[in-house]
């Protein structure tokens, strides 16, 4: 603090202020007295920081307090996080006094709460500021068998494709399902699953094992339709491309 007020100001610079007379017991009294002579006030020339500081001296403590109303009710278990929530929590503080929500000294506070809706209005202005227009789904659709691409019939490859799996074109248009439902791996010891202890049975309404489309992460190099490992799905698609020629 002092070192930034010596910063500041060079101490040259003075103004003068009405000061009281020291009281009796004040440290230097004998010195101090000797100024003012008989009168209890006497404008002095005092140092222009030492004036600051008597206006402003207040001021770290507005800003504790200000900080203290609505702090980051955060658990901070790292050095770095309270040093963030410290700059955050002044920032919003600081805000707030510059803001048009604090009443100026000695006009009566219009509202006693102009700091919460300060710290409400803040918030909305955030989130409204943070929403963003929904994204279009990225995955593009999955082809169907009839999508092909012309080319020679050799310069097709059945290879893996996708890092996520698809549902396979053939097996869809065929209505082939999955061989063994997809089941999790269980774990040793684990209660068995619902889906386990209930068999499927034909005289069964009331559940049904779930078959689906056999996904797969293969396809046709040229084409880009997804395509499983099954003999049948690679041979319909070659009939397919065959039957053009
Ligand atoms: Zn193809
Ligand atoms: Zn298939």
């Amino acid at each position: 603090m002092v070192l930034f007020l010596s910063t500041v100001y060079n101490g040259q610079n003075y103004v003068a202020k009405l000061r009281q007379r020291p009281v009796t017991t004040a440290k230097g009294y004998k010195q101090t007295v000797q100024v003012f002579g008989n009168k209890p006030r006497a404008m002095l020339d005092i140092p222009e920081f030492i004036e600051e500081y008597n206006l402003w001296m207040c001021g770290v403590d507005i800003a504790d307090q200000l900080r203290s109303y609505y702090n980051t009710n955060r658990v901070h278990r790292k050095t770095w996080k309270p040093l963030f929530s410290f700059l955050l929590d002044t920032v919003v503080g600081n805000s707030y006094m510059l803001s048009s929500y604090k009443q100026p000294p000695g006009e009566r506070a219009l509202r006693q709460d102009s700091h919460l809706q300060f710290c409400r209005d803040l918030r909305d202005a955030l989130l409204h500021a943070s929403i963003r227009p929904r994204q279009p789904k990225t995955s593009q659709k999955r082809k169907t068998m009839m999508e092909v691409t012309w080319l020679p019939v050799k310069e097709h490859q059945h290879v893996k494709l996708w890092r996520k799996q698809a549902f396979c074109s053939a097996c869809a248009r065929a209505r082939r399902t999955t061989s063994t439902p997809h089941r999790a791996a269980r774990k040793p010891l684990a209660d068995l699953s619902e889906n386990t202890t209930r068999k499927a049975r034909s005289d069964s309404n009331g559940w049904k094992r779930p078959y689906r489309t056999p996904r797969t992460l293969y396809g046709c190099s040229v084409c880009r339709i997804p395509l499983c490992t099954r003999k049948e799905c690679w041979a319909e698609h070659l009939a397919i491309l065959n039957s053009k020629d």
